[in-house]
């Protein structure tokens, strides 16, 4: 061998130990457990990520079997996935649990794939865990409050049902008699008492109008996951705006939008949601023509919507009330029952999301929902 291709070998040696010491690296400082072991499910290395998340030290593990991170029951899997991994399939992202030193069991996202020799032979395989813990009991607690809200909306839509009916019939003795009353008397009645029946008879139309509001309050938001379909957003938008087509052509409104995803969920709760605020900026306008902006960002697992406008604006002593039932600021120059709002939040309650306004009088109103995006 000449000494210049003992030089070339010798520089492709340094190569590959950098490389290899760059990559062990990259291993002992992942976040993810990266472990590997042999056929048998002995551990043969075991990076600091293993340390923080299982709680067992490198020590302590080499040599050792994985099977000591079973959950209880958990042996039978983990056998399987050995099986698995010797007849040279992948596992990939495969969800499971395991138990940790101080005897937590937690929830690992896994993924293995099997570690050959030179020849090709599979001797063991390589594993790498990351800890989704915090995701599915996020998951599970977002489920359980969307049962405590199905159950608590039944109650609700049980008692609105009842007791709408039985308002209405009083009600409607109300309209029939004063109507009885105006023909009865017809001419002979004076101004004043005839401004005192068309009192009675607007007070009795609003009274149903509210009802009704009452009624598709008690109904709005349902999402069971049967339900669950993918909403283009953009579309419901569409919908939204055509629905409201004649308000937003008469008072000469702009609405534009950003990109608008497609989020998990029902696309009529999105329509209804669009439309009650696009309908609010059309009505609490300012002096000039609506400008209505929507647009969406996507901040970690979920979407942030955002409706901006350019009207009356809302006192921040205002902000988290306009969201109850019945409240409103510009009740006397607007119609309304105050159920817009509070309707929307039920939504967005049932999808376990949050909903705001950043407001000035005079200033303009930015309202916005968060809604969770697509796994
Ligand atoms: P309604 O419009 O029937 O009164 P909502 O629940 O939709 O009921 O709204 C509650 C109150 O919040 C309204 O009465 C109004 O005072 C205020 N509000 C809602 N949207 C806006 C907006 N875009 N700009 C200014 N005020 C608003």
């Amino acid at each position: 061998m000449n000494a210049g291709h003992r030089r070339a070998l010798d520089s492709k040696e340094r190569e590959i130990a950098i490389g290899l010491a760059q990559l062990a690296a990259i291993v002992e400082s992942s976040d993810d457990a990266i472990i590997s072991k042999d056929l048998k499910g002995i551990v043969t290395s075991w990076n600091r990520g293993a340390e923080r998340i299982f709680g067992y030290s490198k020590e302590e593990m080499i040599g050792r079997p994985i099977a000591i991170l079973a959950s209880p029951g958990g042996q039978d899997e983990m056998s399987r996935i050995l099986e698995k991994i010797a007849r040279g399939e992948l596992i990939d992202h495969f969800e499971t649990t395991r138990r940790t030193k101080d005897g937590r069991d937690i929830h690992i996202s896994l993924t293995i794939s099997p570690i050959r020799d030179s020849e090709g032979l599979i001797i063991g395989a390589s594993n790498i865990s990351r800890d989704i813990t915090e995701r599915i009991t996020a998951e599970k607690e977002r489920l359980h409050q969307a049962e405590l809200f199905a159950r608590s909306n039944a109650d609700l839509q049980y008692f609105v049902y009842a007791a709408s009916h039985d308002l209405r019939e009083p009600l409607r003795t109300i309209v029939v008699y004063s109507q009885l009353l105006e023909r009865q008397l017809g001419s002979h009645l004076d101004a004043d008492s005839s401004a005192s029946l068309t009192a009675i008879a607007a007070a009795a139309g609003r009274m149903t109008q509210l009802i009704e509001g009452l009624l598709e309050y008690s109904t709005a938001g349902e999402l069971s996951p049967s339900s669950v379909e993918d909403v283009d957003t953009q579309l419901a938008l569409a919908a939204a705006v055509a629905n409201l087509h004649s308000a937003i052509h008469d008072s000469k409104a702009v609405i534009t939008h950003d990109f608008l995803p497609s989020v998990p969920g029902n696309q009529l709760h999105f329509v209804q949601l669009f439309q009650n605020f696009i309908s609010n900026a059309l009505k609490y306008r300012g002096k000039n023509a609506p400008s209505i902006h929507l647009s969406a960002k996507r901040q970690r697992g979920e979407w942030e919507f955002s409706i901006r406008d350019n009207g009356q604006g809302i006192s921040p002593e205002y902000h988290a009330q306009i969201f109850d039932l019945f409240k409103r600021l510009h009740g006397q120059d607007h119609p309304g029952s105050g159920i817009g709002l509070a309707t929307c939040k039920k939504i967005i309650d049932q999808y376990g999301g949050r909903i705001w306004v950043e407001s000035q009088p005079g200033k303009g109103s930015t309202f916005f929902f968060t809604v969770p995006a697509k796994s």
